[in-house]
């Protein structure tokens, strides 16, 4: 291919990662077939780079890929620790490794056409889509699936992150319940301004993921994460002298009002964060980068147009805004907020709520378990914040940082994959 001769491709898929990843299986689950697609991403993903937690139901095509799944899970604060019961939902661990290895076997399947350097720019003329990558290749595209990760379309009122750092412990003896997860802790020291939480994942009894997680609007440095994690692997009484770390894993996610065009022209459409599939309240975003690949692929079988449904309801994005600003605000705390939700609701609710597939009746039982002045408050708030935003000049959004990655030769060996003792 030269300059002189694009690519004709029926799809293409700007970004390989997650969401593409979930598509081009999906693609191939569905049998399209006779499409041409390219796919470009300067990197071609493989291997363990993140791990994925989500609840939904058992039996789908994700199944054979899990890494464990659990019936229970804890939810713990200084108050209580309740276990909770998800049937019929379950909540489940997916590495990235197996999740890429399968899009490449979907791809070849597919005979797609692969293009290992940067979609640069992206002109939509309404019939075609021209596509410029890195290396001075063109791609005329029918359609363009857009998941390059990028700001807000303008600043959100509300900007926090979700920011973890997690250890794959293995220990010496057997310390983990395999039959349950913890899905929040919150008796972690909490922020001045945000929420913090650990969680345990664990695959054995043996081996768990153990991340720090913090939801706020500032990232900690290496070694905050690493005194942070290791305080919470103490209030798990587990004794750092029958532990290796295995593998370390860093993550920042927006969490965010600000809105994520899903479809920015006609024949370009953006998905997975970049399209808005991170859950503001909460940064989980798997589930709905799944439901969207699924939406898209089955489109594309039928003949129609590829574009999912919006990632969650309009009403959900409000009642994100409002319980953001409440946090944000000091109006509620963290640990209260979440304690009551699962207090007051069944867990199968919560999460479905979580995952933007409740009805407006549940979500009214949803908001009845909060504590209302504050949210009235926070309501009140955010309605007088959107008046002033539509009186003054368009604010940029700041770009989401990169994870704080510790130096696998410095002070803290271990962070990127190297193996320590804690
Ligand atoms: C460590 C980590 C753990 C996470 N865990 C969970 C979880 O447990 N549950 C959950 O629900 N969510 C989780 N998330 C959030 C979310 O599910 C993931 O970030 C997911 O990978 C998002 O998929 P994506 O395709 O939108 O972005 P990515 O997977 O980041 O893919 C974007 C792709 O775009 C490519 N790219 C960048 N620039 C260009 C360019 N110019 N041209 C072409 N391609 C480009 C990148 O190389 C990358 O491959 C996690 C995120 C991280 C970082």
């Amino acid at each position: 291919m030269t300059d002189s001769a694009p690519l004709d491709v029926d799809l293409a898929l700007l970004g390989g990662g997650g969401a593409a990843s979930l598509l081009l299986a999906a693609l191939d689950r569905h049998g399209v077939r006779d499409l041409r697609i390219a796919v470009v991403d300067p990197v071609r993903r493989r291997g363990q780079d993140r791990t994925w937690a989500f609840w939904g139901h058992p039996g789908t095509d994700l199944d054979p890929l899990l890494s464990a799944s659990w019936q229970q899970v804890e939810v713990a604060t200084t108050a209580r620790r309740r276990v909770l019961d998800l049937t019929p939902l379950r909540y489940a661990m997916l590495r990235s490794g197996p999740v890429y290895d399968r899009a490449a076997a979907a791809e070849r399947r597919l005979d797609a056409t692969r293009i290992v350097a940067p979609a640069e720019t992206v002109t939509d003329d309404g019939t075609r889509v021209r596509v410029r990558t890195g290396d001075g290749q063109t791609v005329r595209a029918a359609w363009v699936l857009d998941s390059r990760p990028r700001p807000p379309a303008r600043a959100g009122r509300t900007t926090w992150l979700q920011h973890f750092r997690g250890w794959w412990l293995e220990a010496d003896r057997p310390v983990f319940d395999p039959a349950r997860a913890v899905l929040m802790d919150f008796r972690t020291p909490q922020p001045r301004r945000g929420v913090s939480f650990g969680y345990v994942l664990p695959v054995s009894d043996r081996y768990a993921l153990v991340e720090y997680t913090e939801f706020s609007p500032d990232l900690l440095t290496d070694a905050g994460y690493d005194a942070a994690l290791a305080g919470y692997r103490d209030l798990l009484g587990l004794d750092p002298a029958g532990l290796r770390v295995r593998e370390v894993e860093n993550g920042v996610i927006p969490m965010t009002d600000a809105p994520f065009p899903a479809r920015p022209s006609p024949r370009v459409v953006r998905f997975g964060t970049a399209g808005g599939a991170t859950r503001p309240s909460t940064g989980f975003t798997f589930s709905a980068m799944y439901r969207q690949a699924d939406q898209v692929a089955r489109a594309l079988a039928a003949g129609r147009a590829p574009v999912p449904e919006p990632a969650y309801p309009r009403r959900h994005l409000w009642m994100d805004a409002v319980a953001l600003r409440a946090l944000d605000r000091g109006g509620v705390g963290g640990p209260d907020f979440f304690d009551r939700l699962f207090d007051r609701n069944p867990a199968e609710r919560v999460l479905r709520f979580l995952d933007g597939v409740t009805t407006p009746a549940e979500e009214v039982a949803i908001m009845n378990s909060t504590r209302l002045l504050p949210m009235i408050a926070a309501s009140a708030g955010d309605a007088a914040q959107r008046v002033r935003d539509r009186l003054r000049p368009t604010r940029p959004a700041p770009a989401v940082p990169p994870a704080v990655v510790g130096d696998p030769l410095g002070a803290e060996p271990g962070a990127g994959g190297a193996t320590r003792r804690t």
